[in-house]
C-alpha cells in the first residue's frame, strides 16, 4: 500500500503504528541501507565479495540553524549529502534569520539543554576558528530573577556542573556593575559569563559556505516530502520539476514542518509572530554598547530581552510573549503600534536612558512553539529514512551545532533517537525548556 506524507486532516497527532510496524517494514529496507559500503562486485566472477564503498546519500531539506549544521555533520560522518533550501541559509522568512541570536546555558532543570547549549559553544567556537569568522560574540548574558526565581535557582548547579562560568549578583552589586540599568523588582541577578550572542543570518551562510567548501551541495529549491511505500520514504519531488533521491531525507523546515507534515507534525508545531525591535542609542553614549553591558534576560511577569550593541544595528529588544498564530510564507511581517509602545514602556522603565530613543528597525519572526517548547529530533513515524528537526520554539538557534551532531549520528546508525525530543512526547511530561509567561497560543 502506498500512503502519501502530504496532505491530510489536520491536527492529528503522530500515528501510534508508528513504531512497531515501522520496524517490521523498513527493517529490510534498514538492512539494505547499510548494503552500500558492502557492495557486490559481480564483474571479476569470482565468488569473493569484493567491498566498494558507497557513501550513503543524505538530502537536507532547510539550511536554517537545524538543516545547515546537520547536513554539516552529515558530511564530516562520510555521508554524500545535498542541502535544499527554498529562500536560502537564514533567509528573511526563516526563523534563523534577523541579526543575532542569544546563547545561554541558563535552563531551569533541565539538563539537556544546558549540556546541549554547553557543546554547542565549544563547536561554534570551533568553527570560528576553522572559517576565520567572527559568529560568537562573549558579551555573559545576565538574568533579572524576580520573585518567582526557581528557574534561576534551578539553573545555578548544572550551570557548575557543565563548567560554564556564572555567579550570583546582589541588586546592589548589579546596580553598581550596570548603572544604566534600573533593577526595580529585580531580587538578584544571575550573571552566566561565558554566554553571548551568535550572529543568525551570518552564521547560517558560513555554515553553509563551510559546507559546500567541504564538498556537499547546496541548491535553492523546495522540495515536498515523497510518497511512503514499505515504511520507506522515496524521491522528493523539487520546485524546479526534478526528482531528489537519497538513502536518507532529514526535514529541517523550521515554521513549515506543520504543513508539510499535516498529519505527523500538524498543530505540535505552531508559529507565533514575534516582533523585535533595534532602537538608537545616544550619540556617543557607551552606557548602552556590549562593552559596557551584557545581554539581559529580564524574567519578571512578562519576559523582555536584548542585545545591546549588535554590530552599530542599535538597542535590540524583544518582548518574548508568544504572539498570534502567524503564517511564514505570506504572513504580514509589519510591525505593530502596539508592540512598539509597549517596548518604548519597557524601556523606560528598565533603561530610563534609553525613554523616548527612536525606533531604528524593527522586524518580524516566528517562533515555531512545539509542546513544552522542547525540540523534536525523532525519525518519521512512517518511514525508516525520513527524519524531523524542528520546534526550536524561540530557543533553538543556539543549539544547532549540538543539534546537527546528535541528528547526523542517529542517521548514520550511530545513535537511537533520544525519547527527550521525541514526536510522541507528551506536552506535560517534563519541565519548560524556556521560562514561559503564557501567550495566547503557548503550546504546553
Ligand atoms: C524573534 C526570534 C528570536 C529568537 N531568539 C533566539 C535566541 O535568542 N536564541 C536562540 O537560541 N534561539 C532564538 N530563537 C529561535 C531560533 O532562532 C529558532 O528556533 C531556530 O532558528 C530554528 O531553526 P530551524 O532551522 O529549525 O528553522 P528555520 O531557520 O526556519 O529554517 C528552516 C528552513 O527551511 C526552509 N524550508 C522550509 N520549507 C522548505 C521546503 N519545503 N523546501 C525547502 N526548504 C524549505 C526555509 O526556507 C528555512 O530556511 C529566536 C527566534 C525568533 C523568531
Amino acid at each position: 500500500m502506498r500512503r502519501r506524507s502530504g496532505p491530510g486532516p489536520p491536527g492529528r497527532s503522530a500515528p501510534d503504528l508508528s513504531r512497531r510496524s515501522l520496524l517490521k517494514t523498513g527493517a529490510a529496507w534498514l538492512a539494505l541501507s547499510a548494503l552500500p559500503s558492502a557492495a557486490v562486485d559481480l564483474s571479476g566472477g569470482a565468488p569473493s565479495l569484493k567491498r566498494r564503498r558507497r557513501k550513503i546519500r543524505v538530502a537536507v531539506i532547510g539550511a536554517g540553524a537545524f538543516g545547515g549544521w546537520t547536513a554539516l555533520h552529515l558530511l564530516r560522518r562520510g555521508a554524500s549529502v545535498t542541502l535544499l533550501d527554498a529562500w536560502g541559509p537564514g533567509n528573511a522568512r526563516s526563523s534563523s534569520g534577523g541579526e543575532t541570536r542569544v546563547i545561554r546555558a541558563t535552563y531551569g532543570p533541565d539538563r539537556a539543554y544546558v549540556e546541549m547549549a554547553a557543546r554547542s559553544l565549544l563547536l561554534w567556537k570551533e568553527s570560528e576558528r576553522r572559517w576565520g569568522r567572527r559568529l560568537y560574540r562573549r558579551t555573559g548574558v545576565i538574568w533579572m530573577a524576580g520573585k518567582d526565581d526557581r528557574y534561576e535557582r534551578a539553573s545555578l548547579p548544572l550551570l557548575r556542573d557543565a563548567g560554564l562560568a556564572c555567579e550570583e549578583l546582589g541588586p546592589a552589586e548589579a546596580a553598581r556593575r550596570y548603572p544604566q540599568i534600573d533593577f526595580d523588582r529585580v531580587n538578584w541577578v544571575l550573571h552566566e559569563r561565558d554566554a553571548g550572542y551568535l550572529l543568525a543570518r551570518r552564521a547560517c551562510q558560513a555554515v553553509m559556505e563551510g559546507f559546500v567548501s567541504e564538498g556537499g551541495e547546496y541548491r535553492q529549491a523546495a522540495a515536498q516530502p515523497g510518497e511512503i511505500a514499505g515504511g520507506v520514504m522515496e524521491g522528493l519531488p523539487l520546485s524546479d520539476g526534478r526528482r531528489l533521491s537519497a538513502d536518507h531525507y532529514v526535514f529541517a523546515c523550521g515554521p513549515w514542518l506543520g504543513p508539510i507534515f499535516p498529519e505527523v507534525i500538524g498543530e505540535r508545531i505552531i508559529p507565533t509572530r514575534q516582533e523585535v525591535f533595534f532602537f538608537g542609542t545616544p550619540p556617543g553614549d557607551p552606557r548602552f554598547t556590549e562593552d559596557r553591558l551584557p545581554v539581559w534576560i529580564d524574567n519578571g511577569e512578562r519576559i523582555f530581552y536584548g542585545i545591546p550593541g549588535n554590530e552599530w544595528r542599535g538597542f535590540k529588544v524583544a518582548d518574548d510573549t508568544r504572539g498570534a498564530r502567524f503564517e511564514p510564507t505570506a504572513g504580514d511581517r509589519t510591525p505593530t503600534a502596539e508592540g512598539i509602545r509597549s517596548a518604548r514602556d519597557y524601556l523606560a522603565f528598565r533603561f530610563p536612558g534609553m525613554k523616548d530613543a527612536p525606533l531604528l528597525e524593527a522586524r518580524v519572526c516566528q517562533y515555531e512553539n512545539a509542546p513544552g517548547g522542547h525540540f523534536i529530533i525523532d525519525r518519521h513515524p512512517q518511514a525508516a529514512n525520513a527524519w524531523i528537526a524542528g520546534g526550536g520554539s524561540g530557543h533553538g538557534f543556539k543549539h544547532g551545532p549540538a543539534i546537527g551532531e546528535r541528528l547526523a549520528e542517529m542517521v548514520m546508525g550511530a545513535r537511537d533517537p533520544d525519547p527527550f525530543f521525541a514526536l510522541s512526547r507528551p506536552a506535560a511530561v517534563g519541565s519548560h525548556a524556556r521560562p514561559v509567561r503564557p501567550g495566547p497560543l503557548l503550546v504546553g
